[in-house]
């Protein structure tokens, strides 16, 4: 009996000279299209405990940028979890153009498995070539750890999770996973689908939380350059029906995917999984991955200075503080370490700096407008005679894939249309740079920019040639985009809070890559191989 107080002498003296135990839970949260900027404009209408829960308690890094040229959903979530770019994980693009089978693929395609819960392609992190810091916990553990990782989007979700976990997306109006993770759906997510939780917003209005707020920050509310969103029109109040209002139609569920609502219904989906799956609470540290996309589609349609993009960071704030509290109640904050970040910003809607900065130069090209230009370059150069000319096969991205069949018909070398190509692009507006594969695979000889895109490389999936636009120029016909490696795409929120990190603010340049090796060194695991981040030790206790 005399030695109980002794045990809880040692526990009390452990405890005050902070003998860490390992977090019980590890949450990654990644806010798809979220530029740094979006912090500091709209911070003072953030309440107490989302947003500033973190930035008072945690470690903020006000510097934090990606390196890489192409800054896209897909291969930035792999970079959060694998700490390296698309060179060496080898996601290039959300999508990339497959030569062997001549058509464009999915980046997280994979004819192997099949989808549980809906039918088409299946899909499975089967194209990720590295290992995750969640794989890295499950070896470990020996796979005690649970990995899981959810999103409205496949590829966020199952890049997140890694190899190993387990990950869940919505499809429209069903969570689904793959036969690459289980068997079967578990009954839990399939009563969550039969739940009526897709159907209850039909009807409802989605207003704005703070109009006085949004009509001093933001532009115009009826902006004619926005693209509106599926099915919501311009304006708010967006009422959230389709293209009926008599009945729910797949229009309604597009609505609905393009409107904060879907947010919360995520988020509901990782309630439901904590209680079921006992994260965080089984004696071995979990770590569960959100990708909320919501920012993404209304990023793109309203763009950054929307009234629609202000609304939802405040509603992300408060779905924010009301999933913390949920974490505090189920597992303790205390007992979580918490990472918040972005894949990438988002460019300004070109048509708005005209707008409001005549002088500067903005503007937009589309995939046939950059194949148009290179068929005319090639042709005008080695005189095809062929009256189609058919230089090139696809247009992805920045990414320019080449018709080698038809250039070989022509007696023509493919290095030699490679850069003639890229030496003619790089003097044509609106092209900032152009670099082709046998150049970037010698990355020491490259500029500035060229290292971005070899970064981005990755030489069975990405183009023949690959441009980089100037600033202020997107891809795509409407709205406005992401993907160059210019500051409002490339500058993300980088904050973490939790057990073993200092809270502060940091200027110091880092980047979203580093949070996977620091999340390494936190839980005491080996790194992901081939790391390319750092651990960021200033943040560290
Ligand atoms: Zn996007």
């Amino acid at each position: 009996m005399k030695r109980l107080p002794s045990f809880y002498a040692l526990v009390l003296f452990l405890a005050t000279i902070g003998i860490a135990q390992p977090p019980k839970l590890v949450v990654l949260i990644s806010l798809d299209l979220f530029p740094y900027d979006y912090i500091e404009r709209f911070q003072p209408y953030f309440g107490e405990n989302g947003f500033n829960y973190l930035l008072k308690n945690g470690a903020s890094f006000t510097n934090a940028r990606y390196e890489h040229a192409y800054l896209k959903t897909a291969p930035d979530h792999a970079s959060l979890v694998t700490g390296v770019y698309s060179h060496l994980h080898g996601i290039t693009a959300n999508h990339w153009y497959d030569r062997k089978k001549k058509q464009t693929v999915n980046c997280v395609d994979d004819e192997t498995v099949m989808m549980l819960g809906s039918t088409g392609m299946g899909r499975s992190p089967r194209n990720l070539k590295l290992t995750t810091v969640g794989d890295m916990l499950r070896l470990r553990t020996g796979n005690q750890s649970k990995v899981v990782g959810i999103s409205s989007k496949d590829r966020s979700a199952i890049l997140m999770a890694g190899k190993t976990g387990t990950a869940y997306w919505i499809e429209d109006s069903v969570v689904v996973t793959s036969t690459y993770y289980m068997k079967s759906l578990p009954p839990y997510i399939s009563a969550f689908n039969r739940s009526g939780i897709f159907e209850q917003y039909f009807g409802q209005t989605w207003t704005e939380v703070n109009p006085l707020a949004a009509a001093k920050l933001c532009d115009t509310d009826d902006a004619w350059y926005e693209s509106g969103g599926p099915g919501l029109g311009r304006t708010f109040p967006h009422r959230i029906i389709g293209n009926d209002f008599t009945r729910i139609t797949p229009s309604y569920y597009g609505a609905l995917d393009g409107s904060p609502f879907s947010a919360e219904i995520l988020l509901a989906l990782g309630r439901s999984i904590f209680a079921a799956e006992s994260l965080g609470t089984r004696g071995v540290t979990d770590m569960f991955c959100i990708g909320i996309s919501t920012p993404d589609i209304i990023g793109h349609s309203f763009g950054p200075n929307s009234h629609e993009v202000f609304d939802d960071v405040l509603r992300t704030d408060s779905l924010l503080a009301s999933f913390f509290s949920f974490l505090d109640t189920h597992v303790g904050l205390d007992n979580c370490i918490i990472a918040l970040s972005s894949d990438h910003g988002i460019a300004p809607i070109p048509e708005y700096i005209k707008k409001t900065s005549p002088a500067t130069d903005a503007g937009r090209i589309t995939a046939d407008e950059v194949s148009t230009i290179a068929n005319r370059v090639l042709s005008n150069r080695f005189r095809a005679r062929s009256s189609i000319p058919r230089w090139v096969e696809k247009v992805i991205d920045c990414d320019i894939y080449l018709n080698a069949g038809f250039i070989d018909s022509l007696h023509v070398p493919i290095d030699s249309a490679m850069h003639v190509l890229r030496d003619s692009l790089r003097t044509i507006h609106p092209f900032a740079a152009a670099y082709s594969r046998d150049q970037v695979a010698r990355a020491r000889m490259l500029d500035t920019l060229g290292k971005k895109v070899a970064l981005s490389y990755y030489a069975l999936r990405s183009g023949d040639v690959m441009f980089i636009l100037k600033p202020f120029y997107v891809t795509g016909s409407e709205g406005t985009n992401h993907g160059q490696p210019y500051d409002y795409d490339t500058h993300v929120p980088l904050i973490m809070t939790g057990r073993g990190i200092k809270p502060g603010v940091y200027a110091n340049n880092v980047s979203p890559i580093d949070i996977a090796p620091t999340l390494s060194y936190i839980l005491k695991i080996a790194f992901p191989p081939n790391r390319e981040g750092n651990v960021l030790m200033e943040a560290l206790k």
